[in-house]
């Protein structure tokens, strides 16, 4: 039997036919309809199921479930509150069994792209897996013993708002000094935009033709690369706020992996290996042969279809 996982985001929707080894054979992308009626999405979503039934050859009947991950909160089949597609209260679940005749189940995304690492990516044979996402915001999602560990307001795991520094800049959330007012690659190419206004004869001037505001996660990756010392100066003051946050949880948690998801993690090596150097001598458990593996996760977006089903 297969599964269709479908990624529902705000801007993009990706979804897939897993087979039995939680490999995705056949995928398909489609742009999300913008404050629409839920019922159009979900007849959009299971025309995009008739599609890929139809790229493998097989009827519905091959499909023994459609597992949807959805950008905000969810109960049972019910999405409860996902503001970036505008749904509020929607049975949305039903509404694609409706259409497509088979089980619908649906999760919460980061949680999805947290599960599709646990049993297809770096978090693959662990016992227990922290996935912290580094993108537009900063997420997280802990699994132990293969079950996202929930808590009492389905929303565990939320380091993003975990206080670094006390009064520190705003958050999104109305607190001050969050992990991710500092550490989401927003926050990373707003700290390269402050950095460009006060030392105005750095590289990051230069790419940007003088213009601070032009200046992104991809352009400052580029000055830190040619080896400027503005940039090199930003990413060491990241890399001491991220430290603090991971060793954070890594002494809460002891999780066997910690994996770096999200766009931030497009930086692969630089990230890891600087990441791993600071985090070793500042967790509780130091002097232990036994320390949490920090990995890249592996899967990229399609942690989110896998982890869907
Ligand atoms: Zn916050």
């Amino acid at each position: 039997m297969y599964k269709v996982g479908i990624d529902l985001g705000g801007t993009n929707t990706a979804g897939g036919i897993i087979d039995e080894k939680n490999e995705i054979i056949e995928r398909e992308n489609l742009l999300t309809r913008h404050g629409c009626d839920p019922e159009l999405i979900a007849a959009d979503l299971a025309r995009m199921v008739f599609r890929l039934a139809a790229k493998v050859n097989v009827s519905m009947s091959a499909f023994d479930k459609i597992g949807i991950g959805i950008p905000g909160s969810v109960e049972g089949g019910i999405v409860k509150d996902a503001n970036n597609i505008g749904f509020y209260d929607v049975p949305f679940a039903g509404m694609v069994a409706a259409r497509t005749g088979l089980p619908v189940s649906l999760i919460n995304d980061s949680n999805a792209a947290a599960r599709g690492e646990y049993v297809a990516g770096s978090g693959k044979g662990a016992r227990s897996f922290f996935m912290l996402t580094l993108g537009t915001g900063v997420g997280g999602a802990y699994i132990y013993k293969g079950d996202i560990v929930e808590g009492c307001n389905m929303a565990a795991g939320e380091v993003g708002h975990m206080v670094i520094r006390v009064d520190g800049r705003h958050c999104s959330c109305g607190r001050r000094g969050c992990l991710e007012a500092y550490c989401s690659g927003t926050a990373l190419a707003t700290r390269a935009r402050e950095a460009a206004i006060t030392n105005q004869y750095s590289l990051l001037n230069k790419l940007s033709e003088n213009n601070p505001s032009a200046i992104d996660g991809k352009l400052f990756y580029k000055a830190l690369m040619a080896g400027d010392k503005t940039s090199s100066q930003v990413f060491d003051e990241y890399m001491k706020d991220l430290t603090a946050g991971v060793v954070n949880i890594i002494n809460l948690l002891q999780p066997d992996v910690l994996a770096i998801g999200g766009g931030m993690s497009g930086v692969g090596s630089t990230l890891l290996n600087e990441l791993i150097k600071r985090v070793q001598p500042e967790v509780f458990s130091l002097h232990s042969d036994t320390q949490t593996s920090i990995r890249i996760a592996s899967l990229g977006n399609e942690a989110g279809i896998i982890g869907a089903v």
